[in-house]
């Protein structure tokens, strides 16, 4: 099969035929459609995220096809459509795994980082972790659903139900989250690099209510504010943004330090928490609520040979929505619904 590989960080990725992966007890092999491509895969290539398992086929917002099984599988049958999302694996015995938060397990295994993902033509996971496909979604579509859709959907449950939701950042993950913030009836408040204002009429045209760069204050204070922007110095720009109580979510798996900031700012019980990973759970539901909303994903598709252009304009923030590689199995290379 073809893959691109990462051989080490800070280096580009290679283009390599290899043998795929025989899937092991409870795993599934997949024949691979469609792989979003995620800031977090950007991390793990520029070496900021320092774990990762080498060489690596990185890529965890994967859709396909099961083509074949391994012994002990009981969810799945051969030719379902499933998509494969980061936590990979959990132990199950944890005092966190025990405790529904598996997003926190202490040994979890994660695709596309710790095992490989979706950056070739086919792969094989668990099939506890993977999640079935709604139908009203072209695989390119799905994609981004599996990590700025979920990740993005448990950021903002953990910003709490308050109407005014500022979101720092206007890439993959926001425009998922805006669409179902406005779902639920909030206001949104999109914040973007100063002067970008591609960005600008993106988040426009998703029915922001108020649209800016991410050094203007809001015209009212908000209830609380997402970032995903991995950018440290907009924490404190952002608590400064909310009002008393306000929650601000860091969404990303990495940012810049944070600078320090005066107490008066996170005075008067705002809060300032991170999103890590998911949970089963948010999969499922996210999953059940995409085509109620119905969320639309912006797509950019690329072949999968073109990996490192695409990882080159997500890094150069000219993509809007999300950007998803290809393989010649993808059936609908346009979104559809
Ligand atoms: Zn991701
Ligand atoms: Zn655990």
């Amino acid at each position: 099969m073809l893959a691109m590989v990462v051989d080490k960080p800070g280096k580009p990725l290679r283009k390599v035929e290899i043998p795929p992966a025989r899937p092991g007890p409870g795993q599934l092999s997949i024949r691979i459609h469609a792989c979003a491509v995620c800031r977090t895969d950007l991390h793990i290539v520029d070496g900021e995220l320092t774990q990762p398992k080498l060489p690596l086929i990185p890529g965890h917002e994967v859709v396909g096809t099961v083509v074949e099984l391994g012994n002990g599988i009981s969810r799945c049958k051969l030719g379902d459509r499933v998509g494969v999302p980061w936590l990979g694996w959990t132990c199950g015995t944890c005092s966190f795994c025990q405790n529904g938060q598996e997003n926190l397990c202490d040994d979890a295994k994660f695709t596309g980082y710790t095992l490989d993902g979706g950056y070739a033509e086919y792969m094989v996971a668990d099939e506890r972790y993977c999640f079935p496909i709604p139908d009203a979604y072209s695989d390119a579509e799905a994609a981004p659903l599996l990590c700025a859709g979920l990740i993005g959907y448990r950021s903002l449950v953990k910003a709490g139900d308050g109407k005014r939701l500022g979101i720092y950042g206007f890439g993959a993950a926001a425009h998922i989250v805006a669409q179902v913030a406005k779902y639920q009836q909030r206001e949104i408040y999109a914040f973007t690099r100063p002067g970008d204002e591609q960005a600008q009429r993106f988040a426009r045209s998703l029915g922001a209510a108020w649209v800016g760069g991410s050094d203007e204050m809001p015209p009212h204070k908000l209830d609380a504010a997402i970032l995903f922007a991995p950018a440290g110095e907009l924490v404190p720009q952002a608590m400064r943004a909310v009002g008393k109580g306000g929650i601000v979510v860091c969404g990303g798996i990495h940012m810049s330090d944070i600078p320090s900031f005066p107490y008066s700012i996170l005075w008067q019980e705002r809060t300032v928490t991170s999103v890590a990973n998911l949970t089963r759970r948010d999969g499922k539901e996210f999953m059940a609520l995409a085509p109620q909303v119905p969320i639309h994903a912006e797509v950019t598709t690329y072949p999968l040979e073109a990996a490192n252009e695409a990882l080159q304009q997500l890094r150069s923030g000219n993509i809007s929505g999300a950007a998803v590689l290809t393989t010649s199995y993808c059936r609908h290379r346009k979104k559809m619904i």
